[in-house]
């Protein structure tokens, strides 16, 4: 176990060309005092609990002072923006402080989100309040514990400092870890000013860390691009099976790992509804959930367009040709697990017939799906706990009647498969009502038990914690008028 004097630190993108980012200090914060942290991904560090009641490790993740061996840098980078090229955005209020290497060899950068102005905040403060940084905090955490790819949060350090957005609020920090934070965007950005040079050196920093196989390829270029589109096609099939909505799919959020990155307006589907926008500024809907895996599509289109200079538009347009039967490979068999079906015959059929019913009847899919794990298969059996979820009971019993016939073909056991189905159909997902009232009781009475309550109940979404059976419920009324922007 490693004490903060103890980190090795790394600092891999810290030794790039000064092209790629600024250095900058995090600007300091009065009195900070810790909010939150996962152990978990304290873990990743190699740090012992105890460290984190140090006041010295308070002060570093609230951008106070800085530990020997870090080197604070804000990246650059640019981004499609709902559509439009942006050609100066970078962190804006992130800063990137080192590397730390693990005991497993593992290299994980810490970043503070909300330390201060930096050399691409354009307007901002370089701030972010606490209201957001509890959501980022929950939401990375929830995610990583349902099997999804994403950044993760190490903890929550607060400041009485006043930040202001429509109201007065309070400023936090949240210190998220990611083996590299580079986007899409941070490609385009040369693209856009014509600079070859910086794209082909991103792209060997990148291959050489994080796609350590292809960097023996004579022409690696085509490939790593061809794996990005992967592993993004393999993220949007995780999110549409959670029912995980982003809000702000730019290509500057987008991460060239295929991790879920920046967690603004997001939101978990409640009641089935593809059109769902959680984004309250997005108006037209561009970043509709139903959209998500196009949208990723689109945007794997303009990291291609990036890499260009590296490789023919023929062989770029070839090695992300794959995109749409990947992604729709690994949502069908996602979907079938989550159905306890094998992914194949009528199983497609099955599960958008079932989608279709839920839209319709505005059933929560969450619950619907956890219900369905319980589905008696018989001929007789009328599943009442799921049928009282659809107002057409009719168009519920047909269904039913088609999935506990192929279930039955199958020769499938109701008990085995409701315990497969019980690992990957959550019980507890962060509704937005969840994070709301956590959100309330941290701000209006510096009471952060219902967060810690929060974090410790969504690292195990998947298991029944009857003690919390109220949070695996429908949102209640109130929850409607939550209103979630880009104001973070
Ligand atoms: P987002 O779409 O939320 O990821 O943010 C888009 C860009 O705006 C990023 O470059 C952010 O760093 C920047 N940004 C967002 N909020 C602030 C802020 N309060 N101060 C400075 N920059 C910000
Ligand atoms: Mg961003």
């Amino acid at each position: 176990m490693a004490t903060l004097e103890s980190l090795t630190f790394d600092n891999g993108f810290a030794r790039l060309p000064e092209a790629y980012y600024s250095r900058v200090c995090p600007t300091p914060v009065p009195d900070p005092y810790l909010v939150c942290y996962s152990p978990e991904a304290l873990a990743l560090l190699d740090l012992d609990a105890g460290e984190m009641t140090r006041p010295e490790l308070i002060e570093t993740l609230a951008g106070n002072q800085l530990l020997p061996g870090m080197d604070a840098i804000a990246a650059l980078y640019a981004g499609h923006q709902f559509g439009h090229y942006v050609p100066q955005l970078g962190d804006g209020r992130a800063i990137l402080l080192g590397e730390v290497k693990n005991a497993a060899g593992e290299g994980w950068e810490v970043q503070l989100k909300g330390a201060g102005r930096t050399p691409y905040s354009r307007g901002g403060d370089g701030r972010a309040v606490l209201r957001s940084s509890i959501r980022e905090f929950l939401c990375s955490e929830a995610m990583h514990a349902l099997g999804i790819p994403t950044t993760r949060a190490l903890c929550i350090v607060g400041s009485d400092r006043p930040v202001y957005r429509e109201d007065e609020e309070t400023a936090a920090l949240v210190t998220r870890l990611a083996p590299s934070f580079v986007r899409f965007g941070s490609f385009e950005v040369f693209y856009y000013r014509n600079q070859v040079e910086p794209i082909k050196q991103l792209a060997d920093y990148v291959i050489e860390r994080y796609y350590p196989d292809l960097k023996n390829l004579a022409d690696p270029y085509p490939e790593f691009l061809r794996q990005v589109a992967l592993r993004t096609a393999e993220l949007m099939a995780q999110w549409q099976a959670v029912g995980f909505s982003h809000g702000v799919m730019n290509t500057d959020n987008m991460s060239i790992l295929g991790l879920t990155l920046d967690y603004g307006p997001f939101g978990f589907l409640d009641a089935f509804d593809p059109g769902y926008v959680c984004n309250h500024s997005d108006t037209g809907g561009r970043y509709a959930f139903d959209q998500q895996p196009d949208v990723a599509a689109w945007n794997i289109t303009k990291l291609a367009q990036a890499l260009v200079p590296l490789m023919s538009v023929e062989t770029a347009s070839q090695a992300i040709g794959e995109y749409p039967q990947v992604f729709g490979k690994a949502y069908l068999e996602r979907m079938a697990a989550k159905f306890g079906l094998p992914a194949g015959g009528e199983t497609a059929g099955l599960v958008m017939d079932a989608l279709q019913l839920l839209a319709q009847n505005r059933v929560d899919y969450t619950i619907f799906l956890r219900r369905l794990c319980d589905f008696d298969s018989r001929p007789d059996a009328t599943n009442a706990p799921l049928r009282d979820l659809v107002i057409d009971r009719a168009a519920f019993d047909a269904w039913g009647a088609r999935y506990a016939a192929a279930l039955r073909q199958l020769g499938s056991s109701d008990a085995e498969r409701a315990a497969a189905m019980r690992r990957v159909n959550p019980k507890y997902i962060l509704r937005n009502h969840l994070a709301e009232v956590a959100i309330r009781r941290a701000a209006d009475e510096r009471d952060y038990s219902e967060v810690n309550r929060l974090h410790a109940l969504l690292t195990r979404p998947f298991d029944e914690q009857p003690e919390y059976e109220a949070y695996a419920a429908e949102p209640p009324d109130w929850a409607r008028k939550i209103e979630v922007s880009c104001s973070s």
